[in-house]
Formats: C-alpha cells, sequence, structure tokens
C-alpha cells in the first residue's frame, strides 16, 4: 500500500485526530530551497489519501507572517538592512506591487504549490494574531511561564533558566522591531519591555522601554510556544514535521508536552519526514540555476516535479541532483513506468503514485517516447511534426533545457551545414557505403527498416556496424557517434543528405 494510504488508514482506525485537520507552515522570509518543498507536499498526499477514504479533511498552510527578518540575501542587505528584527509583514517588499516584505515572499511560495497541485487554504499568522485569535493562548503562556521553562529544561535539557522570563515578544513601538524585545513584568493585563541593542546579533535593538496589552498583534509567542499554540487556535489534528524538529527533545517533543500541560490540547498526529537533498553547492554555483522552489518548474514538469516528491516514503531520504546528466532522464523514465503501472493496472503502489503526482484533477497519460529519444528529436532538423504526433511539445521544453543544462557532450549533435573535415578521414569502402545510401533515398521508408538496410548496406562492403554508423556520423555532425542513424537522415532534407554523401 502507498505510504500516504498507510497514514490515512492508521489515523482514520485510531478514532482520534477528530475532526481531521492537516496543517504545516512555512516563514516567508525569502525564496524557499527547493528540499523544502517535501513538507507540504507529504501533507498534500495525506489530505488527499484521507479524503479518498471519504473522510472529511480541511488542509491549511500557514504563513508566519509575524515573524522577524533575521537574515537576508546579498542582493538586499543594502536596501533593507535596517529592517532586520522587523515582523516580515511591516518590512517593504523586495519588489514593487506588493504590500509588505511578508506578503511577496508569501505569495512566492503560494504559487509555487498551487502550481504543484497542493490544495491548502492558507492562513496568516499575522493576520489571526491581530484579529485577536491568540489573545487566550498568549495568556495562557504567560500565566505558565515558569513552567514553559521547566518544559524546555525537562525535554530538551536546556539550562538556559531565566528569572522574570516571559514567552513573548512584542513589536517596540519606537523602532518597530519584534526580534529585540525582552519582555517582563506580566500583571495580567500588560507586560513591560526593554527593546535591547545586543540581544541579538543580527538587529540592534533602539533602548526603549515602555509598557504594553501583550494581546491583538502587539506581540507573538516565540516559535517554540507559537507552535503548538496554533494548533489550538486553528484545531490542528494532524501535522508532521522535518526531521530537524522531530528528534528526541527537538521542538516537537516540546510542542507535544505544552499542548499537555500548558494549552490542554490534544497531541496532533505526527509525521516525521525525511529530508530531501536537491544538488548541493554544485549545481548553484556552476549551472546557472538556483536552487530556489520556483525554478523546479524549469527543470522538470510539474507532475514530474510532485512525482519526485511523493513517490519515496516520508521517512527515506532522497536524493536528487539535476546537474547529474542521468537524474533528469531517469525521473522521466520512471514517470513513465509509472503511468504505465496505472493504465495497464499492474503496479498498485505505483499506480498510486502516478494518480496522486497529477497537478489537475484530471490523469493525463504521458507521451510514450523515452526522454532519452525526445533529446535526440529536439536536436534534428524537422521533428516538429514528429514531437507533435507523439504529444511531446510540452516534454520538448525541457529536453531542450537538460541539453543545455545538465547533457554531457556524448549527447549534445548539430547537424553542419558544410562536409566538417573529420570526414576527410573516411575509407574508400565507408565513401562508396554513403554513396549506396544516398542511391536508397527516393524510396519511401519506415526509420526501423531503414536502420535495418544501412546495417545490410555496411554488411554488403564487409564493413562492421561500427564503420558503418560512423561514416553516417562523421559526414553529417562532426563526431563518430550520433542518435539512430536512420531516424537522422530520415529528418533531414533529402537532396542535403544527397549531396552530402555524393560529394565523398
Ligand atoms: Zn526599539
Amino acid at each position: 500500500m502507498y505510504w500516504a494510504d498507510k497514514i490515512a488508514e492508521e489515523i482514520i482506525k485510531s478514532g482520534e485526530y477528530k475532526p481531521y485537520w492537516v496543517d504545516d507552515m512555512f516563514t516567508p522570509s525569502g525564496y524557499p530551497h527547493v528540499g523544502s518543498l517535501r513538507g507540504p507536499l507529504v501533507h498534500d498526499v495525506v489530505y488527499k489519501a484521507l479524503k479518498n477514504k471519504g473522510a472529511k479533511v480541511k488542509w491549511t498552510y500557514i504563513m508566519n507572517d509575524f515573524d522577524p527578518i533575521d537574515g537576508l540575501p546579498p542582493d538586499l542587505m543594502d536596501k533593507l538592512f535596517s529592517y532586520m528584527g522587523v515582523p516580515v509583514r511591516l518590512a517593504p517588499s523586495p519588489v514593487e506591487g506588493f504590500a509588505s516584505f511578508g506578503e511577496y515572499f508569501s505569495k512566492d511560495i503560494q504559487s509555487v504549490l498551487k502550481n504543484l497541485g497542493v490544495e491548502a487554504q492558507y492562513l496568516s499568522s499575522w493576520d489571526m494574531y491581530k484579529e485577536g485569535k491568540f489573545n487566550d493562548v498568549i495568556k495562557e503562556a504567560l500565566d505558565n511561564a515558569d513552567k514553559i521553562q521547566d518544559i524546555y529544561e525537562e525535554v530538551s535539557g536546556s539550562k538556559k533558566r531565566e528569572k522574570g522570563w516571559l514567552p513573548l515578544q512584542v513589536i517596540c513601538e519606537k523602532c518597530g522591531k519584534l526580534g529585540t524585545t525582552r519582555v517582563h513584568d506580566w500583571n495580567g493585563k500588560t507586560v513591560k519591555y526593554t527593546c535591547e541593542p545586543e540581544m541579538v546579533k543580527w538587529a540592534k535593538g533602539c533602548g526603549y522601554k515602555g509598557e504594553i496589552s501583550p494581546f491583538d498583534g502587539n506581540g507573538k509567542l516565540p516559535w517554540k510556544v507559537d507552535w503548538p499554540a496554533h494548533w489550538k487556535v486553528i484545531g490542528v489534528t494532524i501535522e508532521g514535521a522535518g526531521k530537524d524538529h522531530s528528534s528526541a527533545g527537538g521542538s516537537r517533543d516540546i510542542a507535544k508536552a505544552l499542548c499537555k500541560e500548558v494549552f490542554r490540547y490534544p497531541n496532533p498526529f505526527n509525521i516525521p519526514y525525511e529530508f530531501i537533498l536537491i544538488g548541493g553547492k554544485k549545481m548553484a554555483s556552476s549551472k546557472g540555476l538556483g536552487l530556489k522552489a520556483r525554478d523546479l518548474s524549469q527543470i522538470l514538469p510539474l507532475d514530474i516535479g510532485r512525482f519526485l516528491f511523493i513517490r519515496t516514503e516520508f521517512r527515506k531520504q532522497v536524493e536528487f541532483d539535476p546537474t547529474d546528466p542521468m537524474a533528469i532522464p531517469v525521473i522521466f523514465d520512471e514517470y513513465q513506468k509509472a503511468a504505465d503501472a496505472y493504465f495497464d493496472k499492474t503496479n498498485e503502489e505505483l499506480a498510486r503514485v502516478f494518480e496522486l503526482s497529477q497537478v489537475s484533477d484530471k490523469i493525463i497519460k504521458p507521451p510514450s517516447v523515452r526522454f532519452s529519444v525526445l533529446t535526440q528529436w529536439v536536436q534534428m532538423p524537422n521533428m516538429e511534426e514528429e514531437i507533435i504526433k507523439n504529444g511531446l511539445e510540452s516534454w520538448a521544453k525541457y529536453a531542450r533545457v537538460w541539453l543545455e543544462k545538465f547533457a554531457p557532450e556524448k549527447d549534445k549533435f548539430e547537424v553542419q551545414k558544410e562536409l566538417p573535415k573529420e570526414a576527410k578521414d573516411l575509407s574508400k569502402l565507408q565513401k562508396e557505403l554513403l554513396n549506396n545510401i544516398s542511391q536508397e533515398l527516393n524510396k519511401k521508408w519506415d526509420a526501423e527498416e531503414f536502420q535495418t538496410k544501412i546495417y545490410d548496406l555496411g554488411k554488403e562492403l564487409g564493413l562492421g556496424g561500427k564503420d558503418t554508423f560512423a561514416a553516417i556520423y562523421l559526414s553529417l555532425l562532426g563526431k563518430d557517434h550520433g542518435p539512430k542513424a536512420a531516424w537522422l537522415i530520415l529528418s533531414l532534407d533529402r537532396d542535403f543528405v544527397k549531396e552530402r554523401f555524393s560529394v565523398l
């Protein structure tokens, strides 16, 4: 059984976790890395698996847009440095046309996920705090500040106990920063705070001291507390976390303890998923393609992008390095295999992966021509008709990108307009062979039969297969290897080939 169906079955059988509410979250403070798409896609297939079993289920993806900016990409450093420490929703957008820094990056991830067929409803943490939805959990957290420190200590072994500590930061009324404020003296209505110049390395507070209500969006819980607080405010019953959070004594364990002892809320079903490793430094630096989530659709069709993330069981690490010349052709082949399993009903689990890889509601049958063949076709002239006939127009774009960015030299070729100098060394027999081939070009040929014919013509002259085909490649491409010769010749203008083969 497919892993997400197993999870759905386990959740339903347990009789707990009702009403089913799947949730995940993201901090919109920059372009997400491609690898970070595994979280939302794992949640999306679990949501769909539950739905397919007839369960009533909701699926939300939270924008943590109350978080402060704690780092900037180098190209924005000068322009936005003074906003370090300011909540992303209060900092200006790096690009015109968006209300804030947080809105710009929220829209970016949302459009990536929407394109990948993720059906989540997006909620803004900032908005929920502003609307007062967090007021009750803020009060509970402030009233239980000591207990929260106990939990940090017991669960994670943290020894950073601080007298008078409160689980909250407020927005400084003078400088607008959140990341620099230390809050103290909760009296049931207000807290006092100091905006500290040296509290964090990445932002400088202004030194202001004030007193303010912690409610209605004036302040935010620290994220370890904010996470389970979200569950209670929204009603989340199913939320997984990457392995960095799921290790023993990690933030997922802290959240679980806070649910039990502070918020009195049932611990949601956990899906501790492994990472997907994409490319690495090599890819970012040498190939001119970044590692951003939004770039995925430049190298893979969306259905195959989705397939890459959901096919592997959630606890297994996935490695995908597009700069490895075989990585992209192989994933296309595997997607076709999954499609065959679906349409031929041969492998139930693989068929299910294919079904859940669909971005649209309709199941779309992929082309049956292999990607490696397509990469040859796009390099041959006059193949447009064949490409359209085989439903390969959209895949052709990816074949060209692969050739340009990732293909090894041996897989690239170009029909030479003039006779290549490499053809000068052809043997007498090879030249004779080319002449014989050109005499066959007036007939109508099926490519498969023509391929056999070429081989036979070589044999008649006593030439082996290697010398036979090298003659063709050297005279047309200037290389001793190339795509299937018959297909190559038939893709070209007949008079052009005749002329080329007869001047030799
Ligand atoms: Zn300040």
